[in-house]
């Protein structure tokens, strides 16, 4: 007996398993920080917490329809019009158990079999598996030394094959955020190319330093025609757990993935669709933006201590990470050795690049507290300093 070819190919979420190694790690006593996930480290909103409390204890915990209750795609339809200044119904928003559900149920609604998907690399861990569970081809391409998008290398990925590109602004893992003329840019692209944009904007609410989120859909009602917005609960308000995103983009494509949740996973969590409806109703929770902006403070002190380590690192001005260029360091088992050295001799995990498709940085997340972002620091230090490849890597700094 095997398992089906799908099944084998499926490697585990390498974030996920990092995390899980890190937490076991922790349990057997080893003091391990763990830099690997991006989870917030604070607690969702008292509202949430206080709405998701109340319904079940109401006692009135039952399926709701497959795209979610009408009042949170109403609250989310009006959210996303707010944010991106553009106006939504709410049976242009499809509740879903999370953003990674939203966005594979956007790939299983639009890819068929041999379609191509341009992925700009580097790029968060499950689009390569999400693309393939779908049958689908994921093409990647290379960007900028800065992260940015490289639009010529986008140009000669499209093939007569290419159904979709796949977005995500503010990074993970590199914490780059589009400009709007970048947006435009590749929309424009998409429009005349006749492409679908599926742009994962789960981070936008995480932009620092004032520069403005920009979203395809807010440029012209034809690109908002070709676009799948993929969003959710998890960052913006600490809810990873819930378990609670959408997608929103046109009626047919909505009413896709509707179908498709309906045998997959017949409606989405009723407690946690109660906690996003108070997150999103009222004006926002104030928790989040003191979040955000303890974000922010971890982040400059991350990415000086970094530099300051010799390390290259693109600024970051969204999501919460950082994403330094170690090739000096490497040795012929790349970035996933670097990792594994780093968590067996240091107790520090961080995510290889090869899980983002590419092998010469490696991401940290800073979404934990900062003692222990300064205690991560002084134990890379510490590895660096003591690597056989330091001699290498001081040379190839100052050359
Ligand atoms: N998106 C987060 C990360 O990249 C959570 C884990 C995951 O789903 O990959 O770490």
């Amino acid at each position: 007996m095997s398992l089906s070819k799908r099944a084998q190919s499926i490697s585990l979420s390498v974030t996920l398993a990092l995390d899980a190694r890190a937490k076991a790690l922790v349990d057997a006593g080893r003091d391990v920080i763990n830099m690997s996930v991006g989870e917030p480290d604070f607690p969702a909103p008292q509202a949430v917490q206080d709405a998701a409390c109340a319904k079940v204890r109401s006692g009135d915990v039952k399926y709701t329809p497959a795209a979610g209750t009408r009042a949170l795609r109403k609250a989310v339809a009006d959210h996303v019009g707010a944010v991106r200044g553009v106006k939504y119904a709410p049976e242009e928003v499809c509740i879903c158990h999370s953003t990674k559900h939203a966005l594979s149920g956007a790939v299983l609604t639009l890819v068929d079999p041999g379609d191509e998907v341009l992925l700009l690399l580097p790029a968060w861990v499950s689009y390569v598996e999400i693309v393939r569970i779908a049958g689908g081809v994921p093409v990647e391409v290379p960007s900028r030394t800065d992260c940015g998008p490289d639009f010529a290398a986008i140009e000669r990925a499209i093939t007569p094959k290419t159904k979709c590109v796949l977005l995500n602004s503010p990074s993970n893992p590199t914490g780059y955020v589009w400009t709007k003329e970048e947006v435009r840019q590749l929309s424009e692209l998409c429009e005349r190319r006749g492409l679908w944009l599926l742009s994962d904007e789960i981070y936008q609410r995480l932009v620092y330093e004032g520069e403005s989120f920009a979203s395809p859909v807010s440029l012209s009602p034809a690109i908002r025609a070709r676009t799948v917005i993929l969003d959710g609960a998890s960052k913006s308000y600490a809810m990873t757990g819930y378990r609670i995103g959408f997608a929103a983009g046109p009626r047919e494509v909505i009413s896709g993935i509707e179908r498709l949740h309906s045998h997959l996973t017949g409606a989405p969590n009723a407690v946690s669709q109660e906690g996003y409806l108070a997150a999103l109703t009222n004006g926002e929770p104030p928790e989040v933006a003191k979040m955000a902006a303890e974000f922010d403070a971890r982040r400059r002190v991350l990415v000086d201590a970094l530099r300051e380590l010799g390390l290259q690192t693109p600024w970051p001005r969204g999501a919460f990470y950082a994403f330094p260029d170690v090739r000096a360091y490497l040795d012929e088992r790349g970035t996933r050795g670097f990792c594994e050295d780093l968590l067996e001799k240091h107790n520090l995990a961080l995510v290889p690049g090869t899980a983002f498709g590419v092998d010469t940085h490696v991401r940290l997340s800073y979404a934990l507290a900062l003692p222990k972002i300064q205690g991560a620091m002084a134990r890379l230090g510490d590895f660096l300093r003591q690597h056989p490849r330091r001699a290498h890597a001081l040379a190839a700094a100052r050359s």
